[in-house]
């Protein structure tokens, strides 16, 4: 089952760099995303998709 947090993209853009993977004050690799930009969806487990019972919880 496609996974409806991701929509099963696998990942977010980080909130707190914008994607950009770096944070803005100090030009310092975002600890958030350990420099990715992205961070993999918590419900799917960066999958994109879940089991049939996750994916019934996450609606
Ligand atoms: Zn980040
Ligand atoms: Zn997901």
């Amino acid at each position: 089952m496609k996974c409806k947090s991701c929509d099963g993209s696998k990942h977010f853009n980080c909130k707190d760099c914008s994607g950009e993977g770096f944070r803005l004050v100090g030009n310092q690799p975002c600890i958030t995303c350990d420099g990715q930009g992205v961070i993999a969806c918590a419900t799917c487990e960066g999958q994109g998709k879940v089991g049939f019972l996750k994916w019934l919880k996450s609606s």
